[in-house]
């Protein structure tokens, strides 16, 4: 599943494109994805022009003139493709590393494309494998109760020192389960937990209320370094990411503990492991991380 990162990355190149474009046709593929019948979409949305694309966690919205909203969620295995001519922006999760052909399901609509909004230019489609994802349409009071429910957002400077340890009070959870939980810390996910866990030296399966405040502090300014970093190298390479271009993001080789289960720490030579916690894979140093 795309994180936050990944999902930042396909918002700035969309953008890119598709700023002042206007709505020229809609295509309504699915209706468990998309949510609302063809005609609701075609009213909302026929002639209006694309303002702003905004995210909150993994979630991104797409805001047009008059008050019309698209909210959408890749979840584990959706695809935005903006198709310009012979031209391909695409991100969210490759059906096939072979080519970017078949990373995209085969040459456009194909059977996985679920929305098709035609612009003056180009062809925006939503493309999901498993169909968990979900395009619908709001305004802005809908949007604004949208993002409600989801926590913290780091990179903005509402993102508090302050508000982060309050999350920690009397929770038993492991801190791994905590820094999962979008409604208390939005946008992030496993591969982007595992690594902070491991910069800041913690056990994954510790609970939550039993860290300290110097431990605290340091997952904080981690937390942020990482995604930080993670957004300028355009996401992370493994098996079911890649970004908005097209290309694989190359943060892959930053990772430290992500997927290197047997591999050796390098930090202490030891042996990286994946254990189970929250019901998640989860990859650290044991001799690392206390
Ligand atoms: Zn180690």
């Amino acid at each position: 599943m795309p994180e936050l990162p990944e999902v930042e990355t396909i918002r700035r190149d969309l953008e890119k494109f598709l700023i002042g474009k206007k709505v020229e046709k809609i295509r309504v593929e699915d209706s468990k994805v998309v949510i609302g019948s063809k005609k609701t979409w075609e009213k909302a949305l026929l002639d209006k022009e694309l303002e702003q694309i905004q995210r909150r966690g993994k979630l991104l919205a797409f805001l047009f003139t008059g008050d019309v909203y698209i909210l959408i969620h890749l979840k584990m295995t959706g695809q935005l493709i903006y198709q310009q001519k012979s031209h391909l922006v695409a991100g969210g999760h490759p059906f096939s590393r072979k080519s970017q052909e078949e990373a995209i399901g085969g040459s456009l609509p194909n059977k996985f494309s679920r929305l098709i909004i035609e612009f003056n230019g180009g062809k925006l489609f939503f493309n999901d494998i498993r169909r968990f994802g979900y395009a619908k349409l709001t305004d802005d009071k809908g949007w604004e109760k949208a993002k409600e429910k989801f926590g913290l957002e780091p990179l903005t400077k509402n993102f508090k020192l302050k508000d982060f340890k309050a999350l920690f009070t009397n929770r038993k959870a492991p801190i791994k389960a905590v820094l999962l939980n979008q409604s208390l810390i939005a946008g992030l996910g496993n591969i982007y937990v595992d690594e902070s866990l491991f910069f800041s030296g913690i056990d994954p399966r510790r609970k939550a209320f039993k860290l300290k405040d110097k431990e605290k502090d340091r997952l904080f300014q981690v937390i942020v370094k990482v995604l930080k970093q993670a957004i300028s190298k355009r996401g992370t390479t493994f098996s079911n990411y890649r970004d908005s271009q097209g290309e694989k993001g190359n943060f892959s080789s930053q990772l430290k503990v992500y997927g290197r289960e047997g591999e050796k720490c390098f930090k202490c030579n030891g042996l990286v492991e994946k254990i189970k916690v929250a019901g998640r894979g989860t990859h650290f140093c044991p001799k690392c991380q206390k």
